[in-house]
């Protein structure tokens, strides 16, 4: 069809619309100009009888076609294509803008546009900004936008393309045809440098880009030749342009003429800023793909970067990473509006709490394990006895006491007899290795042990007073069964829970009784009676969900049903008195797939990401109606925030809202808060926050810092090293870490740990740790080592950490490498190394020969279009040179030869010829006649000339093919 078309609609005699619509191929927008210019000239004179008065043009764009190509070859062309290979090289592949929803796995065209117009004053002061910098407006604006997304993605690195002209010759001006060129700008932005430093430099990439701009940017890509993906655009996903207004109206003799804006619905790229320079003013037009933004967060990208613009005029030499982003009122809703989580509650112990409930329901059932059951009385009175019995010792308030017990109702007597002291605990796990458990005792100077007679030998050399729950039993029980009268602070230590430490040891958790309180009276509110009648307590006391699931129905007169695992809830004796699930995600997981699940109401779920996929199955699978995301760290005493699992949702649970009397700040590496829907390091105040790590003044210093945004003094604020957002509706969403910190099976581990005690061992020069995820979603550890002589067995590597950590840190996997790979800038590349033998197949890049008659064929075009001679059966495409013209062309070829019509989105899915004949062979009623075709390919392929003549010529008579 013909790529300009022209219709003329009349509404009315003296009222007419002109529809023109060009293929860009013979257009761009300096030929519009041209174009009526022309119209203007040619109808004034038509109009009036006279002859065109337009000149003959110099060259047609044909002529303009071929000089590029002779001029553009050869050195000329090397030197541009030098400079832009050298300008982008190792250049990101994708710029991540935090989007609304995930990326499409194909890029779609679905596009919004939002306008905004930057006032005469701010434009006069950016004009005037630029030129104390000899840079244009063009260039100001550009490094604004690009500082916009520079805090948007936390990317530094940031390429975006701009058009240009590319009509930097007089002959070609009055030309119409495609001249336009695509530039992309590629500038590395420093946290610390200033606005007016960055302008420098896009000042700079600006005027070495201008001077390199006549290689087509199609040739760019070609040679460049970026991992393809059909997700995104290659080498940049975001657009920036500054034109000039057009001057003024058309003039048609006798017609007022004026133009017809259309709405365009479809988005080129992920993002385009559009600006338009009118008389002063500026028209701002953002162009986003819907898909990936909603309308509301371009709407606040707009007032984010008219903001930063105001605040570059104010201060050009403020470093990049504090100009300011945030309004008072957005910033007032993420600080203030989306942290009212004010609530009253008594700060009273959670042992207080749980004896006055002894008093108001004696003979309810407190804690079930098995056949062994305690009533609230009785549980009171033998912990007032350990009590008494501790006190004895001179234990008391602030003091620090350890229990090492099996599962049994003797433990929780144990952790109540503690707390009655006025002590806390320091929970250990008796399958620890002797060397943690010893260095935990020593580190928190722990002078009282509560365990048991078969667990004494472990402490014999601890230097620790032991106390055996069941050989002191005669003598506890001769002890005074009234409270005991101790004096305790809310702000006295409640428990000590040890955590992973990533320099090597684990650190302990020092939280005070006020931060149980808060979170015991939160979770009163939030679960009703009904549904804390029977906890399921399945957690280890080492990890702090047990105290939710110990200390929540303790204070309100429900019953905590003991398991040794969550697995065990089936086969429980109690089972059906079970009404509410607490536990980890991946733990959830493996109970949904059994069988003879008792009914219970409600689940909670804590400590790991918690999949749109669980939330489907556990639905689907048992009769939880009531479903809650919770998130915490340990630091903030069990749980942070909460969501209730919407049943319909399409979308994975987020982690919801904070808990009463705590708050959420998304903060940026300089602390302060980040727009909504950007993401940032999840920081959190309040009541549950820990006193800090115990002993540990310099970890606590750092991960606790000043709260800038309460009235109160001394306010904290925890950096828990997660990542996450705050959703346009306020909510709160969990997006990964910011470090080495990892969860397996719901344990929270510091790969640093790991790698600090595996490098301890003899003769091992360098050592990284990683978690890799295998078919099943299952993640586990793999260890990765670099040995000065001959490497340890994987055998002897494990005894070693054995002695050290626990069993849920030691890697399922060893490697030797002779080298880590590191980044150019020295990092250990994480993600370059390799899966290990036997867990994971990773494909070797070696060449597989053709293996059957279609391939044969297949890998005969192949090599004629990529002009390679050997091409094997699971070569990529696009790693051989390909590129989506040559893709074209390749699918073109095939169906000529083999009638057969693949998308072209096939070969991104599947770029290997192994892959394009399974595609083929998908219909099997094709299979015969493809193998026909590829036999008689290989047959024309394999005969001279004179052969080949005969042969069609014998063909057509016959009548058996069809030559085009
Ligand atoms: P822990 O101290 O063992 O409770 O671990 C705390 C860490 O677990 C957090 O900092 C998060 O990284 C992770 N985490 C806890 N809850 C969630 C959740 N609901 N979703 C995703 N990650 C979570
Ligand atoms: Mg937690």
């Amino acid at each position: 069809a013909s790529p300009i078309r022209a219709r003329l609609l009349r509404l009315a005699d003296d009222d007419h619309v002109l529809l023109l619509s060009m293929h860009h191929i013979v257009s761009d927008g300096w030929s519009m100009r041209v174009f009526f210019h022309e119209l203007g000239a040619l109808y004034n004179a038509f109009h009036e009888d006279r002859p065109s008065p337009l000149r003959e043009l110099q060259v047609q764009y044909a002529d303009y076609a071929h000089w590029q190509r002779e001029w553009l070859s050869g050195e000329v062309l090397d030197q541009q294509l030098t400079y832009w290979k050298d300008q982008l090289a190792a250049a990101p592949a994708l710029l991540e803008l935090p989007a609304d929803r995930p990326r499409p796995a194909v890029q779609t065209d679905r596009g919004g546009i939002r306008t905004f117009t930057l006032p005469a004053e701010l434009v006069e002061r950016l004009t005037e900004l630029g030129r104390q910098e000899k840079a244009t407006l063009f260039m100001t604006l550009l490094a604004a936008f690009k500082t916009l997304l520079y805090r948007y993605s936390g990317q530094p690195d940031i390429v975006v393309g701009t058009p240009v002209a590319n009509r930097n010759r007089s002959e070609v001006e009055g030309v119409i045809g495609f001249f336009l060129n695509t530039l992309a700008l590629r500038t590395r932005l420093q946290r610390d440098e200033s606005y007016r430093e960055l302008l420098r430099d896009v000042r700079e990439v600006c005027l070495s880009g201008y001077t390199h701009q006549d290689v087509p940017f199609e040739k760019l890509v070609e040679e460049l030749k970026p991992a393809r993906s059909l997700s995104h655009s290659p080498i940049f996903q975001v657009n920036f342009q500054l034109h000039y207004a057009s001057a003024g109206k058309k003039s048609l003799a006798g017609l007022t003429v004026e133009p017809v804006h259309l709405r365009s619905d479809t988005a080129k790229f992920d993002l385009s800023l559009l600006l338009v320079q009118l008389q002063e003013e500026i028209r701002g037009t953002l162009c986003y793909n819907a898909d990936l933004f909603d309308a509301a967060t371009i709407d606040r990208m707009a007032v984010h970067f008219q903001r930063l613009l105001e605040s570059i005029v104010a201060n050009p030499d403020e470093c990049i990473s504090q100009l300011l982003l945030l309004g008072e009122r957005e910033t007032a809703q993420l600080l203030h509006e989306w942290n009212d989580t004010a609530a009253e509650y008594q700060a009273q112990c959670m042992y207080e709490q749980f004896a006055e409930q002894a008093k108001r329901t004696p003979d309810a059932v407190a804690v079930v394990l098995g056949d062994d059951v305690v009533s609230y009385a009785e549980l009171n009175e033998r912990a007032n006895q350990l009590a008494h019995y501790l006190r004895a010792k001179g234990v008391g308030p602030e003091g620090l006491v350890a229990i090492c017990v099996d599962r049994s109702v003797e433990m929780v007597v144990g952790l109540f007899g503690i707390l009655k002291t006025g002590a806390a605990f320091v929970p250990l796990d008796a399958s620890y290795p002797r060397e943690r458990l010893h260095y935990m005792l020593a580190d928190a100077h722990v002078k009282v042990l509560l365990t048991e007679e078969r667990l004494a030998g472990e402490f014999a050399e601890s230097g620790v007073e032991l106390v055996c729950l069941d050989t002191a039993a005669a003598e506890l029980a001769r002890q005074s069964v009234t409270d005991p009268l101790v004096h305790v602070a809310d702000a006295n230590l409640a428990y000590m829970i040890y955590t992973s430490g990533s320099t090597g040891r684990p650190k302990g958790v020092a939280i005070q009784h006020r931060s149980v309180a808060a979170l015991c009276s939160w979770a009163r509110e939030v679960f009703s009676k009904d549904e804390l009648a029977g906890v399921l307590a399945s957690t280890s006391i080492c990890f702090d969900l047990s105290i939710f699931e110990l200390f929540v129905p303790l204070t309100c007169g429900g019953k905590v049903v003991l398991a040794e695992n969550l697995l065990q809830l089936p086969d429980l004796p109690r089972r059906s008195e079970v009404t509410l699930v607490n536990t980890v995600p991946s733990a959830m997981a493996e109970l949904v797939r059994m069988k003879g699940l008792p009914e219970f109401e409600t689940v909670v779920l804590c400590g790991e990401v918690f999949s749109h996929k669980l939330a489907c199955d556990i639905f689907e699978h048992t009769t939880a109606k009531r479903v809650f995301n919770l998130y915490g760290p340990s630091e903030d005493t069990v749980y942070s925030t909460v969501s209730l699992v919407d049943r319909d949702s399409d979308q994975p649970p987020t982690i919801g809202w904070p808990i009463h009397n705590s708050a959420v700040y998304i903060l940026d590496e300089q602390q302060r808060p980040v727009p909504t829907g950007v993401y940032g390091e999840i920081c959190i105040a309040g009541d549950g926050l820990a006193r800090g790590y115990l002993n540990r003044p310099d970890v606590t210093a750092e991960k606790f810092v000043p709260n800038a945004f309460s009235q109160k003094a001394g306010a904290r604020l925890y950096r828990t090293g997660d990542v996450g957002r705050r959703l346009a509706n306020g909510e709160l969403e969990f997006a990964g870490r910011t470090d080495h910190q990892v969860k397996v099976r719901g344990y929270r581990i510091e790969l640093g740990e790991i790698e600090a005690v595996l490098s301890r061992y003899q003769g091992i020069n360098d050592v990284v740790v990683t978690v890799r995820e295998d078919q099943q979603l299952d993640k586990y550890l793999v260890a990765y080592i670099v040995s000065a002589g001959k490497p340890p067995s994987s055998t002897e590597l494990r005894a070693h950490l054995k002695a050290s950590l626990p069993h849920h840190m030691i890697p399922s996997a060893f490697v030797v490498l002779n080298e880590l790979p590191r980044t150019p800038n020295g990092k250990v590349d994480r993600r370059s190394l390799p899966a290990p033998d036997g867990v994971e197949q990773k494909p070797e890049a070696v060449y597989v020969s053709p293996r059957t008659i279609v391939e044969e064929a297949l890998a005969g075009i192949w090599s004629n279009i990529l002009r390679v001679e050997r091409v094997g059966v699971a070569d990529n495409f696009f790693e051989l040179g390909g590129h989506s013209i040559l893709a074209i062309r390749l699918l073109a070829q095939i169906e000529e030869a083999f009638q057969i019509k693949l998308p072209l989105r096939s070969l991104f899915e599947e770029p290997t010829i192994e892959g394009m004949e399974r595609l083929m062979h998908a219909d099997v009623s094709q299979r015969e006649r493809i193998q026909q075709t590829a036999e008689l390919l290989l047959k024309l392929a394999s005969m001279s000339d004179s052969e080949l003549e005969s042969t069609l010529t014998e063909k057509l008579a016959a009548g058996t093919m069809a030559v085009s």
